[in-house]
């Protein structure tokens, strides 16, 4: 099967956004930042689609426990497909063990979920895999997903 990865960028580099927006917009305003940085090169890769899938799971995160597999995403109007939703963590890494999957070595150094480097920080010990994203922002998803 071909597989034809596309690059999303957002439309400003970090330097451009500093200059308009100041420095550090993630400390200041994360939700205009990752709207910025996230939210709009994701909707315009869509644009053209009628539906889209990620890698949800439901054992992420409180907020993310009713992901369905097939659901709406009617803001976008677009079908959104979330297949490994009922999987949990052993699912996953029993899958990565049995077909040799690259992933990020950060993974194996406490950082459970992985994102923008200035709003991610190692999980501790009994917190759920996003609870080092945003981490004391009272904020737990970028936008992406509602
Ligand atoms: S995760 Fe942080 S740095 Fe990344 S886009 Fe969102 S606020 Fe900005």
């Amino acid at each position: 099967m071909d597989v034809n990865l596309i690059t999303l960028t957002p439309r400003q580099s970090v330097a451009e956004q500093d200059a308009e927006y100041g420095p550090r917009l993630h400390d200041r305003d994360p939700d205009l930042c990752c709207a910025l940085r996230k939210v709009a090169p994701l909707e315009a890769g869509l644009a053209g689609y009628d539906a889209w899938a990620t890698g949800l799971r439901r054992d992420e995160s409180p907020t993310r426990a009713g992901t369905p597999v097939v659901g709406w995403d009617a803001r976008r109007g677009k079908v959104k497909l979330s297949p490994i939703a009922r999987w949990t963590q052993e699912d996953v890494d029993a899958y990565v063990t049995e077909h040799g999957v690259l992933t990020n070595p950060l993974l194996m150094d406490g950082y459970a979920s992985v994102g923008c480097a200035p709003c991610t920080r190692r999980v501790l010990a009994g917190e759920d895999a996003r609870a080092g994203r945003w981490a004391g922002r009272g904020k737990t998803e970028c936008g992406l997903h509602g």
